[in-house]
């Protein structure tokens, strides 16, 4: 037995995990409704066995604000509550072994968007907090007349940041910054990428993008952003050349594959609360030599080197700690990092456990579980896309079908608001969120006030649920 994990995690493998999850799959089944077909290799079916929502009956399609969340994930937050303790410099072996679990976490963080390891990993509530935390690190180092380039299309909490830093805090210091704003197409909802070159120049300290839009689903050319903000020629403290580039993944993480360093990003933010773990979790990766050089976010305890605090100096303690000041939400870690184990299990289905599993994630199968995740939900918008067409009156915002785009389907319909629509559909069962989705600035730019109707998928999103969506849909507009 390997006890790198503690007891608890070995009385689990010690009483079989997975018997236990199949016995629950074939005591379910799919609550006598209809057989869905499996798509792309995907047994949704089985997968929503692992859920309590299906049995209420709800039409979840409100995913890109937040997910479901698993049975074995609620489970597993109980059983680790017993021995819950504080993580590092505690005595009790309690304490121990939830430093392990809580450590290794953050290996599987790494591995689940190909990091180099897990001192490129700093967790914090959100990603709203993981991209403030960048803004903070930084802000000492803009010099006056720097700008950073952001998008039309980002949601507030990647604009919202550098316009408060530009506009508000650097001014207090006597240093005047610039937030640029990249357009899109209003047609395709692609982005400008012309735009974008042209905002970028030799004082862009930073290109903030959305590797997903919320609100139209684009998903931003990365590679060919990378390669713009690499030629800007800004001269970094570090003495490289070029801007840096930040992506909020907190609509690309859930249903797509990221590899950070074939990206080639330095920063990117994502949130567990969109992919199954509701802990009040989120993740920022940063290339290392940027976070072994930047100024930490939050100062206080467990950031600094053990006994290295006098009153005239401080030491910081090494990578990742550096940025985890303050007891953390350690159960929350824990528990969002085997959300990613147990999301492989549930898509692959292979009878070779990872959830509570003792050795590390490998990463062929995070690229195999993200596939079919990907190609599913790829299906399920093209569908919704495809039944939504003939709708009188009735227009989707961004790429059209077929094109790379995150699994949603923002709309409005002529003469109706949209917050009436989403009411509507929530009477027939169907879950919408209406609103500007914190897309603001693409609304703004679009003229929808007061905002749009979206429906958005997940991976135990099945065919039935944008059937019911897209049918209530029409039955709502035809009754007017
Ligand atoms: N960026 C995008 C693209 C989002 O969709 C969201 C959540 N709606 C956020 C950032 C903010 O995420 P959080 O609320 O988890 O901080």
């Amino acid at each position: 037995m390997n006890h790198h994990y503690g007891y608890v995690s070995e009385r689990l493998i010690t009483e079989g995990l997975f018997p236990q999850r199949r016995a629950r799959r074939r005591e379910r089944g799919p609550g006598g409704a209809a057989p869905v077909p499996t798509v792309d290799g995907l047994d949704v079916e089985a997968i929503r066995t692992h859920f309590d929502f299906p049995a209420t009956g709800r039409v979840v399609t409100n995913n890109a604000a937040t997910t479901q969340t698993p049975v074995e994930l609620v489970d597993l937050y109980r059983r680790l509550a017993p021995w819950y303790e504080g993580v590092h410099r505690g005595q009790s072996t309690a304490s121990q072994r939830m430093t392990e679990r809580f450590e290794e976490s953050y290996d599987t963080i790494a591995t689940w968007i190909n990091a180099p390891s897990r001192r490129t990993i700093a967790t914090y509530r959100a990603t709203t907090e993981a991209i403030n935390a960048v803004m903070y690190s930084l802000l000492t180092e803009f010099r006056d007349g720097d700008n950073v380039v952001t998008t039309l299309m980002e949601h507030n909490s990647n604009f919202v940041p550098w316009y408060a830093l530009a506009r508000e805090v650097l001014p207090k210091f006597g240093r005047s910054v610039e937030c640029r704003v990249a357009r899109f197409d209003h047609d395709t909802g692609e982005l400008d990428l012309d735009h974008l070159a042209g905002l970028v120049d030799s004082r862009t300290k930073l290109v903030c993008v959305s590797g997903a839009s919320n609100f139209l689903g684009t998903k931003p050319p990365l590679d060919r952003i990378r390669a713009i903000a690499d030629a800007a020629g800004y001269l970094q403290p570090s003495g490289q050349r070029g801007s840096l580039l930040l992506v909020d993944a907190a609509q690309l993480a859930p249903t797509t594959l990221i590899d950070v360093q074939e990206l080639g990003v330095d920063y990117l933010a994502f949130s567990f609360h969109k992919m199954l773990a509701p802990f009040g979790v989120g993740v920022l990766y940063a290339r290392e030599p940027l976070l072994e050089r930047s100024l930490p976010f939050l100062y206080g305890g467990d950031m600094v080197a053990d006994g290295q605090v006098r009153p005239d100096r401080v030491e910081y303690g090494g990578l990742p700690w550096k940025f985890a000041a303050g007891t953390p939400n350690v159960l929350g870690v824990v528990a969002s990092a085997q959300a990613l184990r147990l999301l492989a299990d549930l898509v692959l289905d292979d009878g070779s456990p990872r959830f509570e599993g003792c050795s590390p994630l490998p990463r062929e199968d995070v690229v195999r579980t993200m596939s079919r995740v990907n190609s599913h939900v790829a299906s399920l918008t093209d569908r919704a896309l495809a039944g939504t067409d003939g709708i009188p009156g009735l227009r989707s915002y961004g790429p059209p079908t077929g094109a790379a785009r995150s699994p949603l389907l923002a709309f409005t319909v002529r003469g109706t608001d949209p917050r009436a629509l989403a009411t509507a559909l929530d009477r027939e069962g169907v879950e919408a969120r209406a609103g500007c989705h914190c897309a603001s600035l693409a609304h703004w730019d679009l003229g929808l006030d007061p905002g749009t109707c979206r429906l958005s998928f997940a991976a135990y999103t099945n065919e039935r649920d944008v059937d019911r969506a897209v049918d209530a849909l029409a039955a709502v507009v035809r009754r007017g």
